[in-house]
């Protein structure tokens, strides 16, 4: 049966610009997909893409999108092309919603994630953790790659000294170190508690994935992928390469994110569910199937709100866990009418 189908695009300021080994980044774009069938069930998706992940842009899912029209079949986001596949994500989760919206969310369920708590770059690290841990958070991400090595060597020594028993520091280089920095650096994190150092090569890098397997295999700290995981065919090709530690899941970049997920399952791959900061239309989405993951439960990287200057676009504020519950309250219909 066929859809109705509407489209708006958004241009969401941050409420402070993210910082990263890229450098800043002050607003997000994406755009927010409708359909509806005639006999009234409504569904909704997002489609945003992060810029230089995987080069599909807010652009090129418009074009699609608009030249599309306002008819959309059930199964026609499939043929649209592979690049595009945060906006086959929008469109495959809008059908979704409408054609099955009493079950929204198949599998077997938590009814918590915990939540890892995202630090500041730098310095400023070190004075936001001691509140995150009265607050609860046990596990924390630093973004690394971002200033001067020796310094930020410096700080992960006192951001160690703080933590408690139990508590893990996640570090994200976003693909800023090249071989020898991230070996100097995984020297450093072996015997700390480091849950896993992310992306420490950039995946443009010649012969990166060798490298990263190599890296996987000489030190004892775990390395995820997360830039590595562009695409749904990317994450086929870790698992055939047998990448033996943790796959960054951005169900929002992944045109078909639940085959993409039943094979990492299938190969008892270790999930970290991630945010692609975007709004909570498309993490309602995501944060469903992270609480269907039948693996272990790691912290999601969902520790992001308050994210955007009109806290609408928001999901539920940053806590050591989310509750189902509050998954369950966003509504995607304010939402698409907070963007009119
Ligand atoms: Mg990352």
């Amino acid at each position: 049966m066929a859809f109705l189908l509407q489209f708006r695009r958004y241009a969401l300021p941050f409420r402070s610009p993210v910082r990263t080994a890229h450098g800043q980044w002050a607003k997000r774009e994406g755009l927010m997909v409708r359909v509806e069938r005639s006999t009234g069930e409504v569904g909704y998706g997002e489609a945003a893409p992060i810029p230089g992940f995987s080069g599909e842009s807010v652009e090129e899912d418009e074009t699609a999108v608009r030249e599309l029209g306002d008819r959309l079949e059930e199964n026609q986001w499939t043929e649209l092309p592979a690049e595009l596949a945060c906006l086959k994500q929008a469109l495959a989760a809008a059908v979704e919603n409408a054609t099955d919206q009493k079950n929204p969310a198949p599998g077997l369920p938590g009814d918590y994630l915990p939540v890892a708590a995202l630090l500041p770059a730098g310095q400023e690290a070190l004075l936001k953790i001691p509140p995150l841990l009265e607050a609860g958070f046990r596990i924390f991400k630093w973004k690394v790659g971002v200033g001067d090595p020796a310094d930020e060597l410096g700080w992960l020594d006192e951001l160690c000294a703080i933590l408690p028993e139990g508590a893990k520091l996640r570090l994200d280089a976003n693909g800023a170190w090249d071989r020898r920095r991230a070996e100097r650096w995984l020297q450093r994190c072996a015997e700390r508690p480091i849950e896993f150092v992310e992306q420490p090569i950039a995946p443009s890098m010649r012969g990166a994935d060798d490298l990263l397997l190599g890296l996987a295999a000489d030190y004892p700290t775990p390395l995820a992928l997360d830039e590595s995981l562009a695409g749904d065919g990317d994450v086929e090709r870790w698992l055939g390469a047998g990448w033996p530690d943790v796959f960054v899941v951005k169900p929002a970049l992944l045109a078909d994110a639940r085959t993409s997920l039943a094979r990492l399952a299938a190969a008892r791959a270790t999930v970290v569910f991630s945010s692609a900061l975007e709004t909570a239309l498309g993490a309602q989405s995501a944060l469903r199937m992270a609480l269907a993951w039948s693996g272990p439960a790691r912290a999601v990287g969902f520790g992001v709100w308050p994210l955007f200057a009109d806290r609408r676009f928001d999901g539920p504020a940053t806590a050591p866990f989310i509750d189902r519950k509050e998954i369950d309250r966003i509504n995607p219909e304010a939402l698409w009418n907070a963007l009119n």
